[in-house]
């Protein structure tokens, strides 16, 4: 028993040791990742489910790493928070983004914007809207034609700091989105202080909204609320038709997800835009 004890007591050393290494060659990997700027963006559509139109794009970043393969931004995303790599990764992401759109006419309707996931640490700089407009600036980029996705969490995090930067954000002419709604704490009433566009319910809620007929009431009453405060409801991660179907009974302005299609290159989805205009006219 004692030998037993010994062995697992080393195997858990093993593998402290292999997530430790891990983590420090993915830290050096993410630095030359930034440096190189060697990631890609992809878009996603979302479409408003009323009118059959595309309204908009979201921005997701995908890595490859020459030492560790391909990594999820679920995992390299809060890693690069805790160490401070967010902010020039963040700064990467949206010049990268900038330059497509203009590269390749991506979007370029203010009622197409793409929008742009934003790192609550990056938010929470001083110098968030200044260097974003530096950056819009510098890129020739208008941010009307651009939408910032902040969580629930962010928004709540530092109120009065919140609600000065998202008023500016708005005369600059951002877009605002509340992502991931219904995972934090904070009640539709308290956030409709802040001048938001776009509420998107977590994709948790959509997933099971057929089978579990508690989240189907509370996707019909944060859509309810939501409209008398004026937010246009968005529902991610919807894989499926009959999900669409219920969504469209419950009043649900947009959808987005795998049922329309999965996050793609920039070439692709200035196709899929063409593709889809062609077809609605049909
Ligand atoms: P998120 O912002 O909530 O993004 C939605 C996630 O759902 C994305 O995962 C997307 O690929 C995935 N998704 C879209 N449609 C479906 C569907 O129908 N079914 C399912 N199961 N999933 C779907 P992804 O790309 O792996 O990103 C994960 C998270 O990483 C994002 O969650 C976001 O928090 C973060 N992230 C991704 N790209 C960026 C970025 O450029 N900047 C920042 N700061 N964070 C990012
Ligand atoms: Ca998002
Ligand atoms: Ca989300
Ligand atoms: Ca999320």
């Amino acid at each position: 028993a004692k030998q037993n004890g010994r062995s697992q007591y080393s195997f858990f050393f093993d593998d402290l040791k292999t997530a430790t290494k891990r983590l420090v060659v993915l830290e050096s990997e993410l630095r030359k990742a930034i440096e190189t700027k060697s990631f890609t963006m992809l878009y996603q559509p979302k479409v408003n489910i009323k009118t059959d139109r595309i309204i908009g794009l979201e921005a997701l970043i995908r890595w490859e790493s020459d030492k560790l393969g391909i990594v999820s931004p679920s995992e390299f995303i809060p890693f690069a928070e805790e160490n401070g790599l967010i902010i020039p990764l963040s700064e990467a992401i949206i010049e990268k983004v900038c330059g497509e759109f203009i590269r390749l006419e991506l979007g370029k309707r203010a009622d197409m914007p793409i929008s742009i996931n934003v790192s609550s640490i990056h938010f929470q700089q001083h110098s968030f809207v200044s260097s974003l407009k530096a950056i819009f600036e510098k890129m020739n980029c208008q941010p009307s034609f651009f939408e910032l996705e902040l969580t629930e969490g962010t928004i709540m995090a530092n109120a009065a700091e919140t609600s000065m930067k998202l008023k500016e954000l708005k005369q600059l002419g951002f877009r605002i989105s509340v992502d991931d709604f219904g995972t934090g704490y904070s009640s539709l009433s308290y956030l409709s202080r802040f001048p938001l566009d776009y509420l998107k319910i977590d994709k948790s809620f959509i997933t099971t909204i057929l089978s579990a007929k508690e989240n189907e009431y509370i996707v019909d009453a944060v859509v309810q609320l939501a409209h008398s405060l004026h937010l246009e409801v968005i529902a991610e991660g919807v894989e499926a038709v009959e999900q669409v179907e219920l969504l469209q009974t419950l009043g649900c302005d947009i959808v987005q997800g795998y049922v329309f299609g999965k996050p793609m290159p920039a070439e692709d989805i200035s196709h899929y835009i063409e593709i889809w205009n062609i077809k609605r006219q049909e």
